[in-house]
């Protein structure tokens, strides 16, 4: 038989690997380095796409690209992130189906890149027309602004997600967008008071201090210089490439388009000068912070009276049923305090942006929703702490839907088909996430059990309960192999515990678990910022409100993480990303898979539909099962018989080329 190929002999390598035989780990990596090498950064695991991080721009994003791969056939051009979008896109319009697309791979992979890049490729071959420009203009526009309060400079990243995105676009029944919702994970806040060394503090801080008017400065009381602010880290301040003064006037400008009020705009930079000013608001045993210009230019900031803010850093309140007693803080609980309330302005600031935006873009009618989600990567560092920990348990979860959905799903339907297929003996990560979210002896309920208990709890405690409990499970259950994931060792340092994630092992330092998890802001403060006289702080902290003291303890910050991580409904579109030196491919590459997998498969009945013309002896109609059907039609078209195989109620074809070929047929 002749197959006729198009651009698939000029391939580099495979672009399925799902075709890759014999399949291994390195013939894996071969391919994808070789096609790297010819700047061939995409390629396809079934639906599944894998990039690498090309770090330089590449002209694959062109508009010429987009009309390339507009309403074509996944396989029928070289793999692209577009080929990907345009299948989600086609799917949602034209089969009515919810689209799901997850976006997986270590910190510096390229997921924000690659979800922005779906994102500009669905409104650029979506609907036109005043209305749904508008829409897509806004929720393009809410990238940058969620960017620059929630991304940083790490060092793997100069512009690192510290916090989880989720983002629903949702259609008319036309396709055309009407607007979407954006759901934010936990934002690693800690950032706000102090970065680790080479990283920066999130990118607005040094936005506004570069890129504002000298009026605008001068109204928040703000100097551009970075070094006269302790929370701004000096040793990184200017990132090369990164031009903070352009960005701050593409930031105001993103919020303009949607739909931010010029007050709204002044109130949000009044919240980030003080936090600013807080960090510079200091402690002395003998007068306090009493008239300090800093606590007085925040307090001016914020329609604060400077003696309430004063007094608030000062003392402790507890109240219990009938009784409220004060304590006075001395210094360092006084520098806690400042800081816990930088951390909650701040991180309390980025949810209502999040909120403020939905506001804006929210549709108010959906027929269908195309959700992508991007989070903060996988992060292994010599110092990981509580914020590692949280990142990379949602990276774990990810992974274990990533599995469910793909891996699993394609095995069992091979074996409901019957076709001869090797098992994968995929990495199971669902053993992980239990061991980090089980309710009774799951890390996180261990560790809010710990903030609960009284008496001296401290990270130490946190960490003997930790290694106890796992110890013994390990003992019992090792069977189950759950907490062979908990790795004790005599080489593990006193402070230290050790989990197995599929991504790698990670050595967590337990020093501040406690402290983040319990997340307190002392009553006083949030009565404080309460009492101000401006409309967004007296927001950010209900609970300030004197009216509605709660006595109760406000959930902990694992707590939350846990239920919002826990309710990711979805479909599996899959977009998966890794970064530029893979060393491993996690779950996918522990076997020695035999027998390479098929590409396309479909249904009988429209498979017969489609091809029939191709037959005389099933054109123009086939009397009989759709099954047979096909079978005379890929006898009489002499199909290698090895490229195909009979599935109860599909067809599986192995190779694109296959199907190219009928695509061909059709058009002679
Ligand atoms: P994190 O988990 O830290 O948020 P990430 O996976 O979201 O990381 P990105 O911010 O998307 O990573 O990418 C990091 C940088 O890599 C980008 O700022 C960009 O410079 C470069 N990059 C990513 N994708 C591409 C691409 N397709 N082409 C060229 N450069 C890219
Ligand atoms: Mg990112």
């Amino acid at each position: 038989m002749e197959v006729k190929t198009s651009l698939l002999d000029n391939m580099i390598g495979v672009g399925d690997m799902v075709l890759l035989e014999p399949l291994s780990e390195d013939s894996f990596i071969d391919n994808l380095r070789k096609r790297f090498d010819h700047n061939e950064i995409y390629t396809y695991i079934g639906s599944v796409v894998i990039s690498i991080n090309p770090y330089r721009s590449l002209p694959i994003y062109t508009p010429d690209k987009v009309e390339e791969y507009r309403n074509r056939n996944f396989y029928e051009l070289s793999p692209h992130i577009y080929a990907l979008a345009d299948e989600a896109y086609r799917s949602l319009r034209d089969q009515d189906k919810d689209q799901c697309i997850l976006i997986t791979g270590e910190s510096g992979a390229g997921k924000t890149e690659a979800s922005k890049l779906v994102m500009s490729y669905v409104a650029a071959v979506c609907g036109k027309g005043q209305e749904v420009n508008k829409v897509k203009e806004q929720l393009l526009q809410s990238n940058p602004v969620l960017e620059a309060f929630g991304n940083a400079k790490t060092v793997r990243n100069d512009n690192s997600s510290r916090f989880g995105k989720y983002m629903d676009i949702e259609f008319d029944f036309k396709g055309d967008p009407l607007g979407g919702v954006i759901s934010n994970y936990l934002l690693e806040k800690s950032r706000v008071v102090k970065q680790p060394r080479g990283e920066r503090n999130f990118h607005v801080f040094y936005q506004l201090l570069s890129g504002a008017s000298d009026d605008t400065l001068k109204k928040l009381k703000l100097e551009r210089d970075f070094s006269k602010y302790n929370y701004l880290s000096l040793d990184s301040a200017a990132v090369n490439g990164l031009d903070d003064a352009a960005n701050f006037r593409t930031v105001r400008n993103a919020m303009q388009i949607v739909g931010f009020m010029e007050d709204e705009m002044q109130s949000v930079l009044e919240l980030v000068a003080a936090v600013l000013k807080l960090g510079n608001i200091e402690f002395k045993p003998e007068s306090r912070c009493n008239g300090t210009d800093e606590s007085r230019e925040m307090c001016e900031l914020l329609g604060i009276e400077q003696s309430v803010l004063e007094r608030a850093f000062s003392y402790r309140t507890v109240e219990a049923k009938m009784e409220k007693v004060s304590t006075t803080l001395n210094v360092s609980q006084a520098y806690y305090a400042r800081d816990a309330l930088a951390k909650n302005l701040y991180s309390r600031l980025f949810s209502w942006l999040v909120t403020r935006i939905n506001e804006s873009i929210k549709a108010k009618t959906r027929h269908k929703v195309m959700g992508v989600l991007d989070i903060y990567g996988f992060e292994i560092f010599e110092d990981n702490s509580f914020e590692q920990f949280i990142i990379n348990y949602c990276n774990e979860k990810l992974q274990q839907i990533f599995i469910e959905l793909t891996l699993r799903e394609e095995q069992e339907e091979y074996v409901r088909e019957g076709i001869e297929w090797t098992n994968i003996e995929y990495f199971n990560n669902a053993v992980i996430c239990d061991l980090i979210e089980n309710n009774q002896n799951g890390i996180l309920a261990m560790l809010d059990e710990e903030c609960l208990r009284p008496g001296t709890v401290t990270d130490e405690t946190f960490l003997d309960k930790l290694n106890t409990v796992c110890a013994e499970h390990q003992h019992f259950e090792s069977r189950l192999s759950k907490n062979s994931k908990f790795l004790t060792d005599h080489s593990l340092p006193h402070n230290c515990f050790r989990i197995q994630h599929y991504a790698g092992k990670v050595l967590y330092r337990v020093e501040g678990f406690m402290d983040k998890n319990n997340d307190l802001l002392y009553r006083d403060l949030s009565q404080a910022m309460y009492k101000a006289n401006h409309s967004l702080i007296k927001q950010l902290f209900p609970e300030g409100n004197p009216a509605k003291v709660n006595l109760k303890r406000p959930p902990t910050a694992g707590f939350q993480f846990r239920a919002s991580v826990g309710t990711q409904k979805s479909l599996p579109h899959f977009h998966r990303l890794f970064w530029s030196v893979i060393k491993r491919v996690p779950g996918l590459m522990e076997t020695e898979g035999e027998r390479a997998g098929y590409a396309f498969r479909q249904t009988y009945e429209p498979c017969l539909e489609r091809y029939k013309m191709l037959c005389k002896r099933t054109w123009p109609h086939w009397r009989g099962p759709a099954r047979e059907g096909v079978e005379v039609l890929m006898t009489d078209l002499q199909v290698p018989p090895e490229e195909f195989s009979y599935g109860r109620s599909k067809i599986f074809i192995r190779n694109p080329r296959t199907l190219f070929f009928l695509e061909e047929r059709r058009k002679q």
